[in-house]
């Protein structure tokens, strides 16, 4: 896809964040990989304002194209991508129950099988360190090993996907499963799934989803 639709795009995407119910503010920021390095958001510019030619270029060795800075976060999308080559799209984002799961430094077990969408038979949540710094970046990678979503200790959420809206929607499906496991656990104990049933659900998610050819 060429720089001008790929900048659409991820405005479009990040207009979606607030929509989705995974925005507060000018939190959260969206990225692509493209060329020799990736498209991302500029930093603090709310949503609303944004044009695709706001959208900044960033190469392979973190030097940034034009006049508006980056987001504060280009560090961690910058490593994604090149720590994952299966990478091609990244949305941050401070949803409210992944950030309150994150702030208690607790990722999302296997309570329900959809945690497997992430990849794996839980859901990570990174240490902690502050935001923007190559610390926060190194404690992310830690926490995706293997994963395709982590929450991100006192901060939030990422996740990654092949194109804008599968990490769009990736985010929203890590969302969804905070928010419903912060609910069984105000009513009890949930029922963790053993090893074995995961394995299941892992087996069967690498066909769900994918229609014969007619
Ligand atoms: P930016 O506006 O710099 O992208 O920062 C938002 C954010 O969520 C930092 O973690
Ligand atoms: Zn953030």
């Amino acid at each position: 896809m060429d720089r001008a639709s790929l900048s659409a795009d991820i405005v479009e995407t990040a207009l979606a964040l607030g929509p989705s119910g995974l925005g507060v503010g000018t939190a959260g920021n969206v990225s692509a990989r493209f060329e020799s390095g990736m498209l991302i958001t500029p930093s603090g510019l709310p949503y609303e304002n944004m044009t695709p030619d706001d959208i900044v270029f960033v190469d392979g060795e973190g030097a940034a194209e034009g006049s508006l800075k980056p987001s504060s976060e280009w560090r961690f999308h910058l490593d994604i991508y090149r720590a994952r080559s299966e990478a091609a799209a990244i949305v941050h984002s401070h949803s409210p129950h992944a950030t309150a799961l994150a702030c208690l430094r607790q990722g999302v077990p296997a309570f329900h099988y959809m945690v497997a969408v992430a990849g794996g038979v839980d859901i990570r949540c990174s240490d902690y360190a502050t935001f923007g710094t190559q610390g926060l970046s190194n404690a992310i990678l830690e926490a995706l090993h293997d994963r395709k979503a982590c929450l991100m200790a006192n901060h939030g959420q990422v996740a990654f996907g092949d194109t804008l809206q599968q990490a769009l929607g990736l985010a929203q499906e890590v969302e969804a499963l905070a928010q419903q496991y912060l609910l069984a656990r105000k009513s009890g104990y949930p029922v963790l799934l053993e090893a074995e049933e995961m394995a299941e659900v892992l087996e069967r998610f690498k066909t769900y989803g994918v229609q014969e050819e007619a």
